[in-house]
């Protein structure tokens, strides 16, 4: 079987050097010297100044909103998985989608100006697949505007905009760091800011509000992490090169053997680095984007449609007209990707698309 993709397992003996010192010290959560540590090095391989280690991206996305006081409405995109949209419905914000850009899956910045309304008070904007979103031109609408701007940045683990680390930008950028991401803690997540004030506020919120044993600060949730997964993230953080070289020679593999396939990759804008978190290719109709999917499942190969649906399809949301995000979550198409994906295995996906293709 050749799935989508396959969570990176370091050597266990990593793992358990880390276990002995656990049980020692007997703190296993609430910001233990492993947390600490994994935050240290994180800042220091992402090259960013403030990051938070939590729960989860989702947990993420939810403290950036409530740190900065989001109550109206939110432009985000239709283009990403279902946490960007659900979480600004559970921290009783609107969200009112922008279609995406044809060529980069992004958000497009014009279309986020269009949809300003005088309830507008932030744009929420995913990297998608690692890519970077046009972050000069949403910056400047945001400026214009007066809007706050958090980046969805799940997928843009190491990912670069202008030489500078994607997770600088905006008020706040939150990753995820599930064990299906480019870097994993097992579950696990962090919110990024420039700014210390923000910083404060959501450490607060990470940690019930908390100022002190008996003080509290802020109103706040539990968003803190374990040193079981941080562990898990010190292992991972030492294979990330080896890791992120893995996915970068297979994407160039499949481009070379599936030359002959008609499809569109998103386009990288110029100042833009790219991470190889995903290998993603739009086909020219859903007709034959199903038969693809039939005609892998049946040889036991699962790519996935990532994402769809469009995220005004939700039920719990209007549906709107974006016939740009319909468009192309009908037809994408999610690859296998994942470090022990061998040529071989490449090579048979390969084969099988372009029979379908050319039959
Ligand atoms: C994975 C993902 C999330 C959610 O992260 P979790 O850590 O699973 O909560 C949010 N947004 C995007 C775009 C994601 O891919």
């Amino acid at each position: 079987m050749i799935p989508v993709t396959k969570p990176f397992l370091p050597p266990k003996e990593d793992y358990e050097k880390y276990l002995d010192g656990i049980w020692q010290r007997n703190w296993l959560t609430n910001n233990g010297p492993l947390v600490n540590e994994l935050e240290l090095k994180l800042k220091e391989y992402l090259k960013v100044n403030h990051l938070l280690f939590l729960t989860n991206g989702t947990i993420a996305i939810q403290i950036a909103i409530k740190a900065l006081g989001l109550k109206g409405e939110i432009i985000t995109t239709p283009f990403s998985y279902v946490a960007t949209s659900s979480s600004i419905v559970w921290e009783n914000c609107t969200p009112v989608f922008a279609d995406i850009d044809s060529r980069t899956l992004n958000i497009d910045p014009a279309k986020v100006e269009a949809a300003i309304t005088s309830s507008t008070e932030a744009i929420m904007a995913t990297h998608v697949y690692g890519n970077p979103c046009d972050i000069d031109a949403l910056h400047a609408i945001a400026a214009k505007h007066k809007l706050k701007v958090i980046y969805d940045a799940a997928h843009a683990f190491g990912t670069l905009y202008k030489g500078k680390s994607v997770f600088e930008y905006g008020d706040v950028s939150t990753a995820s760091f599930h064990s299906t991401k480019l870097f994993h803690t097992i579950e696990g997540g962090a919110v990024v800011t420039t700014s210390p004030e923000l910083l404060k506020r959501m450490a607060y919120m990470r940690n019930f509000g908390h100022d002190g044993p008996e003080k509290f600060a802020e109103v706040g949730i539990n968003g803190k992490n374990s040193e079981f997964h941080a562990a898990m993230g010190l292992v991972n953080l030492s294979h990330i090169e080896a890791i992120r070289k893995a996915r970068k020679t297979q994407s160039e593999y499949y481009d070379k053997v599936l030359k002959n396939l008609k499809f569109q990759k998103p386009l990288v804008l110029p100042g833009a680095a790219f991470n190889y978190a995903y290998y993603a290719i739009v086909l020219p109709s859903e007709e034959l984007t199903l038969r693809m999917i039939a005609e892998l499942n049946l040889n036991l190969i699962y790519p996935r449609r990532y994402f769809y649906p469009s995220l005004d399809e939700l039920p719990y949301l209007k549906k709107v007209d974006l016939p740009v995000a319909r468009s192309v979550s009908n037809r994408v198409l999610c690859l296998p990707l994942y470090h022990t994906l061998t040529t071989e295995e490449i090579d048979f996906v390969a084969r099988i698309m372009l029979r379908v293709q050319n039959n």
